[in-house]
């Protein structure tokens, strides 16, 4: 069927949705947004609303469904959430004054990177929208939230991973860029990060860059980050149609900032949700988080997703921490300001984006009468950096002034219906508001004097919204009623409803006064609104400063409950940490129950850990311990430790078992060697490397290989500190030969038939596994652990006259099992069963250890 044949709505229709394939398009009509076509099927089905037809020119009716306009936000935040765009198409043009079919266009185009309504938008979590790029060999990453105005821009080089580790720090909700780099990037990305939606897009905003940014932060981009900022802006602008003030300047940021860390890392960390469970509780943002406002929330998630490399500005926030760590008044009393200060940032752009009603404006008038209080509680802190931060602090009390003289304490939602204007701020508005009050105050009157006119005891004036005022009479006493100046207007069942011209007059006079004065206030209102925008870079400096004040709060805060200490900062190489401890384990095991531990990772006396200890004595959460602790302190938080020397660590690496199952599609070994290969390839002397496990997955014969290959090069070629637990208790003959490696095993007290995991880490190896002591207490049958008793003093035995390698494990495993359970003791027994390395030279494996 031919388009002409549609009806011209339908071919109205039609045109726009074409400029739109990819969102449901709501087309308003009269009170509705109706759906049609495919967007009709779809959306009806994903909303559960009723699916309807309407004749439309064509042969068949056209799938139609649709939602009222004023309930519309719900059903477009339900769709958002659900990954999808969705067009809002209005009238735009007055349907009584239109000429054939009312003129509509594309208002603006949600989607859920560009998302303003706070129903979608978590409070305590930024929503970005990403733009990626390519140019010159390096890759641009530009990420904006358009609810708070914030945009980030870098620029990285060569390196794809790091494009991928940039997209994992910010999880935006939505990506765009080309389609062939959007590709590359949806792979390894859905692996890791929450779904983002993907959109193809390769237009720029260049025209736009300098007004919207200034020609100086522009010209200081490379130039694949202002690609991906003008590609960004260019979809913004598209997209929001309408000019977007708040989204003022470019934070422009080198990677070498921060602290890398790859995805799994940030997963096996659960820096900011679980592995498991992926919430937000148990993750150590969960417990971090006393923040009092949702910048602050924000602001620290952020902080933990980006921990700094400068010694200088971590020891500031240090300082800041500190003071409130100590002064346990002053935190309260921050707080208790604190609480008053609504979302800024979001308040402010909703200003700026011309969405903010009358009750934003009082709750920024709120917020902003908190700064002066802010400003007394920290002005004598005794910490330079609070000092300043607040002495710094733009209190913007002439904004609050305007709000103050301007808007109501306690304005209606709505804008529309009048309310929200003060008396005495403008002349015009005041006559007008007098003139409806005074024709108020003559209705209230009527009544009193209609009944002496006319001796009617039981007359009554009302009003209702058909109608109007009206003088009501019962029939029985209608008779009564003088002739000629009572007009009826409705007549009830055992009553009627008159007018007179004076009511007449004075209902047109109060109606015209009510509009004027709600249109009036409504531009006045707007006025304000505008003139607050102007303001934004001011606002959102304040909005800033209150965040920081609020991060600081809440790590000292946290630091205090937790008995955190401060950790020295330093510039050399060496880790030391006394008493160290697991912040979440901690937290969430009895008061009292986490057992402490050493670590000392140094230049001169070992910088790598071989860990060996059976399944759940503690190993993972020990080496999990010291990332998180190095973690912390280079965010500006204290550490759980009774002291603590920390270095600048460049990255973070971790092979931890736990993200296993988070990929489908590769096997456990696939995945760790890829893991073990970035590691190999971005690790530097500053790094710190985790590996849980190494080498499992495969053979055992194999395993062992890799895992003392990869010890072997991390030591010779990297020199990174290093914590590497193992299965493979033989690895610790390796102490002999490489002098930076130390082994700690897992403490582990046996009496009689018990054994008990102390969790402390102590020096040497561990001579068992208790692997099958764990299969009894799991509850196996005995005949299985009989056997399995057996079974080992077996394969001990062959290990011990070295045929171990040549025997097929009974299991018809392929490779040949290598006693893996019982630490030899001697030297000699070593030589026999170890594939000796020599230092320095390429790691070789024995040819009968690899699989058949
Ligand atoms: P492994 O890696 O050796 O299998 P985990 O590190 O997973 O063991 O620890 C197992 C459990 O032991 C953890 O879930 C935790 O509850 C407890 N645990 C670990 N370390 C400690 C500790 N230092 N103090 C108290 N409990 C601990």
């Amino acid at each position: 069927m031919t388009q002409t044949q549609y009806t011209p709505m339908i071919q109205q229709y039609l045109a726009i949705k074409a400029q739109v394939p990819d969102a449901f398009l709501f087309f308003r009509l009269g009170d509705f947004y109706e759906l049609f076509f495919e967007d009709a099927i779809s959306a009806s089905r994903e909303l559960e609303i009723t699916l309807t037809g309407r004749g439309g020119g064509g042969d068949e009716r056209i799938p139609m469904c649709g939602v009222p306009y004023h309930s519309a936000d719900n059903y477009i935040s339900r769709l958002i959430e659900k990954g999808f765009k969705v067009a809002i198409c209005e009238q735009v043009e007055d349907p009584a004054a239109a000429k054939g079919v009312v003129r509509r266009e594309i208002v603006r185009i949600v989607t859920p990177g560009t998302v303003m309504d706070g129903k979608t938008l978590g409070e305590t979590s930024n929503n970005y929208i990403a733009a990626v790029s390519i140019a010159d060999g390096r890759y641009g990453f530009s990420a904006c939230d358009v609810s708070t105005g914030e945009l980030y821009a870098t620029s990285l080089h060569s390196s794809f991973q790091m494009l991928i580790d940039e997209l994992n720090a910010y999880t935006p909700t939505e990506i765009i860029g080309q389609e062939e780099l959007l590709e590359q990037v949806r792979k390894p990305l859905l692996q890791t990060a929450k779904s983002a939606v993907f959109t193809s897009w390769d237009r720029l905003g260049d025209d736009h860059l300098h007004a919207q940014f200034g020609v100086q932060a522009v010209e200081a981009l490379d130039v694949s980050s202002r690609l991906a900022v003008s590609a960004l802006l260019a979809y913004l602008l598209e997209t929001q149609k309408q000019s977007l003030t708040h989204i003022k300047e470019i934070r422009a940021y080198s990677p070498q900032q921060f602290m890398t860390m790859d995805p799994f890392t940030r997963r096996n960390l659960e820096l900011v949700e679980t592995v498991r469970e992926r919430s937000r509780k148990g993750s150590l943002l969960w417990l971090l988080d006393e923040t009092v406002t949702a910048m602050g929330a924000r602001m620290l998630k952020r902080w933990i997703e980006k921990p700094l490399m400068q010694a200088e500005a971590i020891r500031s926030r240090h300082d800041a921490v500190d003071i409130l760590y100590n002064q346990i008044m002053l935190r309260d009393d921050l707080q208790s300001v604190l609480k008053e200060v609504y979302d800024l940032e979001r308040l402010v752009a909703r200003m700026a984006y011309g969405s903010a009603n009358a009750r934003d404006m009082v709750a920024l008038r709120v917020s902003l009468e908190q700064v002066p209080r802010l400003k007394a509680v920290c002005a004598d802190a005794g910490a330079s950096v609070l000092e300043k931060l607040v002495e710094d602090m733009d209190p913007c009390s002439d904004i609050a002034d305007w709000i103050r003289s301007t808007i109501e304490d306690e304005p209606p939602v709505s804008v529309r219906d009048g309310g929200m204007i003060r008396e005495g701020c403008h002349d015009y508005l005041d006559q007008l508001r007098e003139a409806s009050t005074n024709g108020k105050r003559w209705i209230a009157e009527l009544e009193r004097s209609e009944r002496e006119a006319t001796g009617i005891r039981t007359l009554k004036v009302g009003y209702n919204r058909v109608f109007g005022y009206y003088i009501e009479v019962t029939k029985a006493n209608v008779g009564a009623l003088p002739e000629g100046r009572y007009e009826r207007k409705q007549t009830l069942a055992n009553a009627e409803r008159f007018v007179t011209p004076e009511l007449k007059e004075k209902e047109a006079l109060i109606l015209e006064a009510e509009d004027k004065r709600t249109d009036l206030e409504y531009e006045l209102f707007v006025q304000l609104r505008e003139r607050i925008s102007d303001q934004t870079g001011r606002l959102q400096k304040l909005a800033e400063a209150i965040a920081e004040l609020d991060v600081y709060q809440s790590l000292a805060t946290v630091s205090a409950s937790n008995r955190f200490t401060r950790p020295e900062i330093s510039d050399g190489y060496d880790l030391l940490v006394e008493e160290g401890r697991h912040p979440v384990v901690e937290a969430v095991l009895d008061s009292g129950a986490f057992i402490e531990n050493e670590t000392k990772l140094t230049a001169d006396d070992g910088s790598m850990l071989l860990i060996t200890g059976p399944n759940m004595a503690g190993k993972s959460t020990y080496m999990r311990q010291v990332a998180v602790i190095c973690l912390m302190a280079q965010i500006g938080c204290f550490v759980p430790a009774r002291s603590a020397v920390v270095p600048i660590i460049d990255r973070i690496f971790t092979r931890i078992g736990a993200a296993d199952d988070l990929i489908g599609g590769q096997s456990t070994f696939m995945v760790e060697m890829m893991d073990i290969q970035i590691m190999t390839e971005k690790a530097t002397a500053r790094s710190l490397v985790i590996i849980d496990e190494l080498g499992r997955g495969t053979s055992t014969g194999e395993g062992m290989a890799i895992a003392q290959a990869v010890i072997e090069f991390l030591h010779h070629k990297i020199g990174c500190k290093t914590l590497v637990s193992t299965h493979f208790h033989e690895l610790a003959h390796l102490e002999e030969t490489l002098p930076q490696l130390r082994n700690y095993c897992m403490a582990v007290k046996e009496s009689g038939q018990q054994v008990t995991f102390l969790r402390k880490l102590i020096r040497g190896a561990a001579s068992t596994s208790y692997g099958i002591y764990c299969a009894e207490i799991a509850g196996l049958p005995d005949t299985i652990i009989t056997r399995s008793y057996e079974l080992l003093q077996t394969f001990e035995t062959r290990a011990a006259l070295g045929s171990g390698e040549e025997t097929a494990a009974p299991s018809g495993e392929k490779a040949p099992v290598r006693a893996g359970i019982r630490l030899r003791s001697t030297p000699a027994d070593k030589q026999q069963a170890e594939p000796e390395f020599t230092q320095g030279a390429e790691p070789h494996v024995i040819a009968d250890m690899r699989p058949e």
